[in-house]
């Protein structure tokens, strides 16, 4: 037993132990993970950071040749990093205490200047913000944009102080050794200066900044060609490192050129000012064709917007490459803005004419159709009442107005040399007796088993209608008196083998027939009175029979 449990014992602390060794295994790996995220971060910092200072690139790259290696080579590295940026963080706070005064100086010697009102203003602003300014790197640009825009305003004063020489004012704030109300003119600095050069420590201080201030200026302006020579030499003088002295003629040199560069603007903007009427004009000439083309309306307003656009686009890149142009060029930015705007506005009201225009239409549309459909209703119903005005309602023959037409018709051909033409009236016999005897419906049932049974027995070209009560006339085209009587004969043999039963009994119903022929040059009246005494004829023989007239 004891030994049992020995072995017991082994086994739970052998498991104990493998159960570690997993858990450290798991530690390591996530401890190595983190560790090589660190060394990548720091890797990225280090690439980052690099450039801001001389001495911080190097321990920069100790840093990285070292996180090469092991963990503790980057210790080792962030310690004297660490080192390394304090030094340079100390000295640049020095350098901003410095720089915040000269600047201040600066200031202050131009404050005293008869400046206008609003750039004394400004310059008191800038001095305020800047220590505050100077404490971070983004401040720094902030910091000299200002005094950039400062010196622009100073140099582009036209005309200011008219009864001082024109370099007066500069020295006044240049010279620092110098009371302002004791300015001096420039020649003498200057001779003065070649002579014994002095270093101003305030002045050969502030002289970077004052080229750094002069270079921005510079890169700011858009130049003429023309003057770029004169730029050129400009940038050479301000980069070849500047001492006190040389400032003077350098900042005037700068401020001439300055009010060129303004003035050839000026000649240039009158130069775009020019085009951009021009094209305003092609504007307006395509707005009015726009307006007054009703032939492609679509078109034209697609071409005018696509040009407008065109052009608008055209002119904003002119006007942004001429720079800053003041007033100027904002009411100019401003004007095609306004164009942009106007013409989206008459864009707009486009549409909704069209849209009006095509609810119009969508209107007009329905009211058409609604028409149609109504011209088509009254149409059918003439159809109906001119079919209705010529057939006969209760045999469905044709009635005594379409005989009338059809005999016109019959007569113009006949005169055109066609055939024969022959008539007959038929009449039922003792019809009265049918009507008195089983009814008059009974009556109309035999007259239309008589009218169908009459025009079954008739060619196609043959016309049959009902003349009226029990009586039928009949139109024979290319048929003689003989063939007609032929004809009458088997339609009254028809007739008569009818088989008309009322109630259960046979009724022999029978027809009398009169027949004529026109002749030539004889009236339609004459022809149809012989043929109607010969049915009188007819049915004084006894009926049931055909007589010719
Ligand atoms: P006849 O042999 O001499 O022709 O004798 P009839 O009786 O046929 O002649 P009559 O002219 O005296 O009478 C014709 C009758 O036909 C009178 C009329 O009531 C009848 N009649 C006319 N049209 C219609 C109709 O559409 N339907 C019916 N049921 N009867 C009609
Ligand atoms: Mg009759
Ligand atoms: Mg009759």
């Amino acid at each position: 037993m004891a030994a049992g449990s020995e072995a017991d014992a082994a086994r739970r602390w052998r498991d104990k132990y493998l159960n570690l060794l997993d858990e450290h295994e798991k530690l390591k790996a996530s401890s190595d993970d983190r560790s090589d995220q660190l060394r990548r971060g720091l890797l990225m910092v280090s690439l980052l950071a690099e450039g801001q200072a001389g001495n911080v690139d190097s321990a920069l790259g100790n840093l990285r040749e070292a996180m090469k290696g092991g963990s503790l080579g980057v210790s080792r590295s962030m310690d004297e990093l660490e080192k390394v940026v304090r030094r340079f963080e100390t000295q640049n706070e020095t350098q901003a205490g410095l720089l915040a005064d000269e600047l201040s100086a600066v200031a202050d010697k131009l404050l005293q200047c008869p400046l206008p009102k609003e750039l004394l203003k400004k310059i008191r602003e800038v001095r305020k913000s800047t220590a505050k300014d100077l404490g971070t790197w983004a401040g720094y640009i902030t910091q000299l944009k200002a005094w950039s825009d400062i010196l622009a305003a100073v140099a582009t004063l036209e005309g200011y102080d008219e009864n001082a020489k024109s370099s007066a004012w500069w020295q006044r704030w240049l010279k620092p050794q110098e009371k302002t109300e004791q300015p001096e003119p420039a020649e003498e600095i200057a001779e003065e200066d070649s002579s014994t050069p002095q270093q101003e420590p305030g002045f050969s201080h502030i002289a970077a900044e004052v080229a750094d201030t002069l270079g921005n200026l510079l890169s700011r302006l858009v130049i003429p060609e023309r003057l770029e020579t004169r730029v050129t030499t400009l940038q050479e003088r301000l980069n070849g490192g500047l001492n006190w002295y040389e400032l003077v003629p350098l900042l005037e040199d700068t401020s001439q050129f300055l009010l060129d560069c303004l003035g050839s603007g000026q000649e240039e903007f009158e130069r775009f000012l020019q085009s951009l009427d021009q094209r305003l004009q092609a504007i307006q000439l395509m707005v009015s064709d726009a307006n007054t083309g009703q032939s492609d309306r679509e078109k034209a307003r697609h071409d005018l917007e696509s040009m407008v656009r065109e052009q608008i686009a055209d002119i904003r890149s002119v006007v942004n490459g001429l720079g800053d142009l003041g007033e100027l060029g904002s009411s100019v930015r401003d004007h095609l803005t306004l164009i942009v705007q106007a013409m989206e506005h008459y864009q707009e009201c486009e549409v909704a004419r069209e849209q009006r225009l095509a609810e119009q239409l969508q209107i007009m549309q329905a009211r058409l159709n609604e028409m149609e459909s109504e011209a088509s209703q009254a149409r059918q119903i003439i159809e109906d009442q001119k079919a209705r005005a010529t057939q006969d309602h209760l045999t469905g023959l044709p009635n005594r107005g379409a005989y009338q037409v059809r005999l016109d018709e019959e007569l113009s051909r006949r005169s055109r040399g066609g055939g024969a033409l022959s008539i007959i009236i038929a009449d039922v016999d003792h019809f009265k007796r049918i009507n008195d005897g089983y009814g008059h419906l009974a009556g109309d049932k035999v007259l239309q088993l008589i009218a169908s049974t009459l025009r079954k027995n008739l060619r196609t070209m043959d016309f049959i209608a009902r003349y009226g009560g029990e009586e039928f006339v009949i139109l024979l085209p290319e048929t003689s008196a003989e063939e007609a009587m032929g004809v009458a004969e088997k339609l009254r043999s028809k007739i008569e083998a009818c088989p008309f039963n009322f109630r259960s009994e046979r009724v022999v119903i029978t027809m009398s027939f009169g027949i004529s022929e026109f002749r030539t040059l004889e009236a339609v009246e004459t022809v149809f009175e012989r043929a109607d005494k010969a049915l009188y004829k007819a049915k004084a023989e006894g009926r049931n029979q055909c007589q010719r007239g």
